[in-house]
């Protein structure tokens, strides 16, 4: 159980991982099929903005977070119009260590902001390589991401829907590093099957990347260089320090 349990008004924990017994991921979207179906140009930003301005006063968000540093901007554009959970699943992180650090980072910027609360889930890496499974040798940015896209999302999409969370999204597209239309793609889609509604969005419009970057920055958040699972493309990388 995470250490950083004691401070938030709302923390919970001890979900177990794991899809709905007649669900089989890689069966319900068809592999590569979807890629780019089409949304690469809809402007998700614009969007987004568009629904904040309708969306009643306390309509719960679950808010799938990556990390401390992606979250800065994605909650700041979101916490005025919606009430925010911060869902850490993120089993694609396979080093505990890296996992454990990233996530008391997180802690500690929702204690320090109040910004959201938090909600956590057992670390279970084993949940990304079922869904990673003969896609390891895929690059970055190919067919395994989208798998580990669809495995986050629908676990968010399945617990909002479970605790009664009208809407959810992720942080992911905060990256220039993630695609956008993949993302809403599945979304879409997730948010059709759990009957929860999907936010649109690309975080990382209007230098909403480099606002992630000062609030780390302003927050002395930990940023790290590597996406997360052992397939990352780190080793290629030049050490920017960019977040992924
Ligand atoms: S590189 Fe990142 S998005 Fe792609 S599979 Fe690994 S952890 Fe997931």
């Amino acid at each position: 159980m995470c250490a950083g349990a004691f401070f938030m008004g709302q923390v919970f924990f001890g979900e177990k991982p794991g899809f709905a017994p007649n669900f089989s991921p890689k069966l319900a979207f068809p592999p590569r099929v979807c890629y780019n179906g089409g949304m690469e140009r809809v402007n998700f930003h614009a969007q987004m903005l568009e629904t904040l301005k309708t969306v009643p006063q306390g309509e719960k968000l679950l808010l799938h977070s990556c990390c401390g540093p992606c979250s800065s901007r994605c909650l700041e554009a979101l916490k005025d119009a919606f009430a925010v959970t911060v869902f850490y699943y993120n089993p694609n992180i396979t080093d505990a260590a890296e996992y454990a650090h990233r996530k008391s980072e997180q802690l500690r910027f929702l204690q320090e902001t109040g910004w959201a609360d938090f909600l956590d889930c057992d670390y279970a890496p084993q949940e990304f390589f079922s869904a990673a499974a003969g896609l390891e040798g895929e690059p970055e940015g190919g067919a395994r991401c989208y798998e580990c896209y669809r495995l986050r999302l629908e676990r968010t999409a399945r617990t909002a829907a479970e605790r009664g969370f009208g809407w959810f999204c992720s942080t992911l597209s905060v990256s220039p590093h993630k695609n956008a239309a993949w993302l809403n793609e599945i979304g879409a889609a997730l948010g059709q099957k759990y009957g929860v509604r999907w936010l649109y969005n690309d975080f990382k419009k209007q230098n909403g990347y480099l606002r992630s970057v000062r609030l780390a920055e302003e927050y002395g958040l930990y940023r790290q260089n590597y996406c997360g699972c052992l397939y990352s493309d780190w080793t290629k990388r030049p050490s920017d320090g960019k977040t992924k």
